[in-house]
């Protein structure tokens, strides 16, 4: 069974203001993704799920219409710990030689990161991805996740309302420049990339 004290936050619930603010640590954490691991454990309690990692029930559990609710959860589970365990405000880390290298420094990856932030069309996720040896920006919609079509996830942005809007309100863009200017540790990026490559 899952608990969401196996995925604590590494920052107090205020430490992020004023680009995140304490109430939406809050609720997003202590009530959605509180929430993905209740629905998840309910899921797969008493099945051939239980007891298995995060990532197989992912991968095994994707593009299944019999398993959408088991993977749903499973992968917003995923989704969350990946995302929350990016944040740090103002770290001061450097932003990544290799994707300096792959996307022509930071601004052109921001920009292209934000459009697709932006562009999910209702909730989802922004990501960035290495797949076939190369770093791509993507978009996936509600819990979709890279590990369910064999990809490396890096870096992913929430979209869902939940993550921005206490704060933001409909200014979705505003968030993301947030997230991308204020919010990543990129030295958790530089780690994740050294580990798929
Ligand atoms: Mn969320």
């Amino acid at each position: 069974m899952f608990d969401l004290k196996q995925y604590p936050l590494t920052f107090a619930g205020d430490a992020l203001e004023p680009y995140m603010s304490a109430r939406t640590v809050d609720f997003h954490y202590n009530k959605h993704m509180a929430a993905y691991i209740k629905n998840l454990n309910g899921f797969i309690e008493g099945t051939e799920w239980s007891g298995k990692g995060l990532d197989e029930i992912i991968a095994k559990t994707a593009g299944n219409p019999t398993t959408s609710g088991i993977f749903n959860n499973a992968a917003q589970v995923f989704n969350h710990a990946f995302f929350f365990a990016t944040l740090r405000k103002d770290s001061g880390t450097a932003f990544p030689a290799a994707l300096n290298d792959a996307f022509g420094g930071f601004d052109k990856f921001a920009a292209e990161f934000k459009e697709a932030a932006v562009g999910v069309f209702g909730s989802g996720w922004a990501w960035l991805i290495h797949e076939d040896g190369q770093y791509k920006i993507t978009k996936g919609l509600n819990a979709d996740n890279p590990i369910a079509h064999g990809a490396a996830p890096i870096l992913c942005l929430d979209v869902w309302e939940h993550a921005y809007y206490l704060d933001y309100q409909n200014r979705r863009g505003d968030f993301a420049d947030a997230f991308l200017n204020h919010l990543v540790d990129w030295n958790i990026v530089e780690k994740r990339i050294a580990a798929i490559t």
